[in-house]
């Protein structure tokens, strides 16, 4: 076993699930002791597990460790290499250290024919094992980069509402550090290049699609479920409404392209309306979500769709469903990080993802980033989620080569 596949198993063995998808009754009895073998269930929600064991790690490698807190008990983890000399240019690794809910068996890793099992093995602990894994080599290597400052940031809460970058670009004006060795050492404003860890099967991310939640809510009139034509039907409405979407919509959005991320979307995940069967029903309610393109703005799908309702003598409520804007990412590949970091790892035109990530946080608050990491997404989320140990190896050599390369 390498020592990257041994810090992997190492992660996934300390559960780090988001609160978010925390069931409402699970956290009393969940987190605390059992009774009847007098063992303690460890609570398996939250990352500060995860962050704890790697600042143990990073400070025995000799990293400057802080933490920046973000919600209650929930911190992103900054762990710092300085270059000898004046820092020029900072690069940022920065993969997530949350992960979806799993059952108990996905907390043991398993070694099997060439692949790592357990919940985050992909999404991401495989790419926190490499990233960080590349930086502790790095800070015990001879040689190494004499201008650049490399950051580990573990970032909280990416599975929800990217709570830890959120937080992470509001502090970072020029990702200003704690320590005064570190301050001492910097240029004004360097140059910054985010790596943004994700499964993309070890290519360079520059584009992905945006993720926007609506809600829309159609309203009728109630009546008895005897006389129905003394109401008006909103769950009839809906129905039409899902009908026109799901056809006329979703065809008109196959026709809107990006090179490298194809059509925009929509999908209608949920939808509720009714009481009982001898009541009318006087309001219906779908959320859907639409996968933008960059250049699509939330005012501007609001708006279509409303005029592709009114066409049809449809009229809906249309409201946001989504608790912060999860925008899309459209990063320059030509800017001279960008193009360094293809070039070591022998990719030549760089690649665009459906899924939505910190990336575009990070880049919003203007911090040019791509995706980067060992994995598939099709594994991501999965009941037996498992990452490729040559992926994962190879994820490590690859970032450290490129670290290696810089000045
Ligand atoms: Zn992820």
């Amino acid at each position: 076993m390498t020592r990257t596949e041994k810090l992997l198993a190492e992660l996934i063995a300390r559960p780090s699930v988001n609160p978010a998808f925390l069931p409402q009754d699970a956290v009393g009895p969940r987190c605390r002791a059992a009774s009847d073998d007098q063992q303690v269930v460890p609570t398996r929600f939250g990352e500060q597990r995860v962050a704890d064991f790697l600042a143990s790690v990073a400070r025995r490698a000799g990293l400057e460790v802080e933490f920046q807190k973000v919600l209650p008990g929930r911190a992103n983890l900054i762990a710092r290499l300085l270059p000898r000399h004046k820092i020029r240019q900072t690069i940022l690794l920065a993969p997530h250290l949350d992960t979806v809910g799993a059952d108990d068996s996905q907390f043991v890793p398993r070694r099997k024919n060439g692949r790592l099992y357990g919940r985050g093995a992909c999404d991401t602990k495989g790419s926190v094992a490499a990233m960080f894994g590349a930086l502790c080599d790095l800070a015990k290597a001879k040689q190494r980069p004499k201008e650049t400052e490399i950051i580990f940031a573990g970032l909280v809460d990416e599975e929800h509402v990217q709570a830890g970058s959120r937080a992470f670009v509001e502090r970072a004006s020029c990702l200003s550090p704690s320590s005064k060795r570190a301050r001492d050492r910097r240029n004004t404003c360097p140059t910054v290049l985010a790596i943004v860890g994700e499964p993309t099967r070890l290519q360079v991310v520059t584009v992905h699609k945006g993720s926007l939640w609506l809600e829309l809510e159609t309203r009728g009139k109630a009546a008895h479920g005897a006389t129905p034509w003394l109401g008006k039907n909103a769950i009839h409405e809906m129905a039409r409404i899902v009908e026109v979407l799901e056809t006329d919509y979703a065809a008109w959005l196959r026709k809107r392209r990006h090179s490298l991320l194809g059509a925009a979307t929509v999908n209608i995940g949920a939808i509720c309306g009714g009481l009982q069967p001898n009541i009318v029903p006087d309001r219906c309610a779908i959320t859907i979500d639409r996968r933008t393109l960059p250049g699509e703005t939330e005012a501007a799908v609001h708006r279509e769709i409303a005029a592709l309702l009114r066409s049809q003598q449809l009229h809906a409520n249309i409201s946001s469903a989504k608790l912060a804007p999860a925008l899309p990412l459209e990063t320059n590949p030509k800017l001279p990080l960008v193009q360094q970091f293809l070039r070591s790892i022998g990719q030549t035109h760089p690649v665009g993802v459906d899924f939505f990530c910190d990336a575009a946080v990070l880049s919003a608050g203007g911090i040019p980033s791509v995706v980067f990491g060992p994995g598939d997404i099709a594994q991501a989320h999965t009941a037996d989620e498992w990452i490729s140990l040559g992926s994962l190896d190879r994820g490590k050599d690859w970032l450290l080569r490129f670290l290696n390369s810089l000045p």
